[in-house]
This record gives structure tokens, C-alpha cells and sequence, in this order.
């Protein structure tokens, strides 16, 4: 039998395994705190449980955080890891200080399979999805790396894969991020990025998460959306933003639009009149991100005067819209530059 990961676990699962191995409830959320309070996760340090529990949760159990194989600074201040699992998967994530905020980006899947033209995740394919706790182990193996005063503030999932692609263990996750005996994040500090998958925006929509809600975007007309990514040819931009509508956002929260600017490609300024038009009614902000380069990707960065001039026409709009300079360029760990490797 295969030892459980207690990071694929929530905390009535926890409580109902130690249960199971002949303990008390209780003891569920003893071994809670260590693994999310104190960052413990050999069971034999585990001083206040009991023995024959130990020895039981030895057996049957272990909390298995990713190997921090690679760990890259920036320039900028960010860090790229990369993260091994136990069949040699390979994902990363990206650590990004930001004034007061420390923000970890996470993977929820070993490539993609969503093949967006700008991507270069996208151009490795999908090897596979995560599990829960692989996805929850990135933050914990994160963590493990702080120094004494540093504390990761919020968390996104805009690493490698589609997270609604891999809906039921990016769910969890973010029940395990949320959950005060776990690691008690307020959903407000979490976003969830999405290619666009309608089903699944409805699905989320209904798990009352209150976690924050990104579209990628990256087109005002439905041509170049499916030439840029091929998703749209399922779900179509009038069908998503009619999604977006009716995701009930929480009071005072915003869903936050993605848009790559590619030079030639989706950066006039009708292309900027397009995406105000789009977006009316909906609560909404844009981050407009000039396009990051990798080898063979076939789009440029528009020059820095056609970016400015595309964010005044939504400013003048009434729209928010921010020029995200993505963190961690020089080592490939920018928005849509994430590419690792699998080793057989
Ligand atoms: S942009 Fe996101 S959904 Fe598209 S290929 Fe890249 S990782 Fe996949």
C-alpha cells in the first residue's frame, strides 16, 4: 500500500486517518501544527504524539514537500525555483518580493496542454497534472526557504498548467491555503489565472472559495484570440465575459484581465476602445504586460510608446489598467517563460 501524503489531505481527512490509526481526533490537529505552524515534517519530531502513532504514521503516512532541485535570483529581487517530485517531474515557482508583499507563484501542472502561441509552456505540452499536495508542497517548500522576518503575503496561480484543467486538486488546494488549521491564508491574497475555461469559471463560481479571479485575455475579437490561443475556439470572448458577469465577486473585489501586448499583433489603440468596450460592466482591472521574449517565440514587445499609448486610451476610459513588468526576466521566469525539462 501506498504511504498517504498528508498534504493531499484537509483537516477532517487528517483527523479521520489519525482516527483510523487508533488515535483520537485531536491528535489530527496536533499534527496539523507541525507540518503548517512549525514547518516540521519528520514524524520523529513530533515530540507531543504519541508513540504508537508515530510509529503508525511512519508506516502508512508521509509529508512529502518537493525537492528545491534549482533555486535562481533575479536582478529584480525575484526568485525562480524549480521543484523535483518523486517520478523526476519537474515544475516551477516563482517567488516575487514586492515592497511590503512577498507573492509565490505556483504550478499546478508539469507543462500544458493549452498550447497558447505566446507561451512557452505551452510549446512543452502537458506531461501531466499535480496533485493536490504537490501543489500545496511548492508553497510549504517556499516557505522552508524564508529567513526569520520574511512571510509569503499572497499567492497566484499563474505558474506552469491550467489550474481549472486540473480542477479538483487546485480546488483542494486552495481549500488547504484558506483553511485556518492549514495554511490560513485570506482568500483575498490568492488569485486563481485562468486560460478562459468556461466550465470551469462556472464550477468555481459555485464553491463559494472567495479567491480572486484572473482572465487571460489577450484579444479583443475572436480571430486573433484563436490564433493566439486555441482555447477560444471552444469558448468563445462573448461566452466568457458572459461568465465573468455572473461569477459573484466578493464585495469590494475585482477580477483582474490579463493582456499580453504583442507588437503588430493586439496592441493598437482600436484594439485598447475594443477591450474598454468588452469589458463595461464588469468589475474589473486590466494588466497589461509586455510580451516577454524566448527563443523561437515568434512576437515582439511593442516599442515602449505603443504600450503607453494602449494604457491611456483605458485610463482616459475610467479602467485601471497597470504595465506589468514581469519579475524575473533574465532568468526565465516571467509570465508565459516558464519551461522545465522532465527527466525520464
Ligand atoms: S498561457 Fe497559460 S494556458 Fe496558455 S499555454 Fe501558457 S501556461 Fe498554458
Amino acid at each position: 500500500m501506498s504511504a498517504t501524503n498528508l498534504l493531499d489531505l484537509l483537516p477532517a481527512e487528517i483527523d479521520s486517518l489519525t482516527e483510523s490509526l487508533g488515535a483520537p481526533r485531536y491528535r489530527g490537529q496536533q499534527l496539523m501544527r507541525w507540518i503548517y505552524r512549525q514547518g516540521v515534517t519528520d514524524f520523529g519530531r513530533m515530540t507531543n504524539l504519541p508513540r504508537e502513532l508515530l510509529q503508525a504514521l511512519q508506516e502508512r503516512a508521509r509529508v512529502a514537500v518537493p525537492v528545491v532541485e534549482r533555486r535562481t535570483p533575479s536582478q529584480d529581487g525575484s526568485q525562480k525555483f524549480v521543484f523535483r517530485f518523486a517520478d523526476g517531474a519537474r515544475v516551477q515557482s516563482v517567488l516575487m518580493p514586492d515592497g511590503d508583499r512577498l507573492t509565490l507563484c505556483v504550478s499546478t501542472q508539469v507543462g500544458c496542454g493549452f498550447g497558447c502561441a505566446f507561451c512557452f509552456t505551452g510549446a512543452m505540452g502537458l506531461e501531466r497534472n499535480l496533485t493536490t499536495g504537490e501543489i500545496v508542497g511548492q508553497v510549504l517548500g517556499v516557505m522552508g526557504t524564508l529567513t526569520a522576518g520574511q512571510r509569503l503575503t499572497h499567492i497566484v496561480y499563474m505558474g506552469m498548467g491550467e489550474p481549472l484543467a486540473n480542477y479538483a486538486a487546485t480546488v483542494k488546494s486552495l481549500r488547504l491555503l484558506t483553511e485556518p488549521q492549514a495554511f490560513g491564508f485570506s482568500p483575498r491574497r490568492i488569485t486563481v489565472s485562468t486560460v478562459g475555461l468556461v466550465s470551469g469559471i462556472e464550477k468555481l463560481a459555485r464553491e463559494n472559495l472567495r479567491v480572486n479571479l484572473a482572465i487571460s485575455l489577450h484579444a479583443t475579437n475572436n480571430e486573433t484570440r484563436d490564433r493566439l490561443m486555441p482555447v477560444n475556439k471552444g469558448f468563445a470572448i462573448e461566452e466568457l465575459l458572459a461568465a465573468c458577469r455572473r461569477f459573484p465577486l466578493p464585495f469590494r473585489q475585482r477580477m483582474t484581465f490579463e493582456y499580453v501586448l504583442l507588437d503588430g499583433v493586439n496592441d493598437t489603440p482600436h484594439d485598447a476602445r475594443e477591450l474598454a468596450r468588452l469589458l463595461k460592466g464588469i468589475r474589473g482591472k486590466i494588466n497589461l504586460i509586455p510580451f516577454n521574449d524566448w527563443q523561437g517565440a515568434g512576437f515582439a514587445r511593442p516599442p515602449l510608446p505603443r504600450i503607453l499609448a494602449f494604457q491611456s486610451v483605458l485610463l482616459e476610459r475610467g479602467i485601471t489598467a497597470t504595465v506589468r513588468w514581469s519579475k524575473g526576466e533574465d532568468i526565465g521566469a516571467a509570465c508565459g517563460q516558464l519551461s522545465e525539462a522532465v527527466v525520464a
